[in-house]
């Protein structure tokens, strides 16, 4: 039997106040839930191992794959100033004031420490995900205008 213990208490309520707040789009890199057949998760900021609250002042909406890079990890190095700095949080920060999109559309460019730092932590330019914006920028999905 798989294990729901990290997620057990969250209702579907709060679940579905989540991906509203996040208008139903990864909070990291913006991918939408219309354009990925993989469902978008519920995350926990501060993670339950950093003793994370499930107060949904501390979920936000994630794609898998921005979820799996993030693990465990709270802050990281910005790779221009070398020092260590807290992610991105999208519950208490604006993505457009940390992040801005490449001219092309298909890569993610910090703005701050932060952002930086959230980039290379959370992979935002992994190749998977360039190679699907490409994809959605020739049939006019991408990028969006707008942050959540
Ligand atoms: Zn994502």
């Amino acid at each position: 039997m798989v294990s729901r213990m990290s997620t057990r208490y969250i209702s579907e309520l709060i679940r579905q106040r989540v991906r509203e707040a996040f208008d139903d789009r990864c909070a990291y890199c913006l991918s939408s839930q219309r354009y990925s057949n993989s469902k978008l998760e519920v995350e926990h900021i501060i993670p339950k191992a950093l003793d994370g609250s499930d107060d949904e002042s501390n979920l936000c909406l994630s794609c898998r794959l921005c979820n799996s890079f993030k693990g465990a990890q709270v802050d990281a190095t910005d790779p221009v100033s070398l020092t260590a700095v807290p992610l991105f949080n999208p519950r208490t920060q604006t993505w457009l004031d940390h992040f801005q999109w490449s001219r092309d559309g298909v890569r993610i460019i910090g703005k701050t420490a932060t952002g930086r730092a959230t980039i290379v932590a959370l992979q935002l330019n992994n190749d998977i995900s360039v190679m699907v914006r490409r994809n959605w920028v020739s049939v006019g999905w991408h990028p969006p205008t707008d942050s959540i």
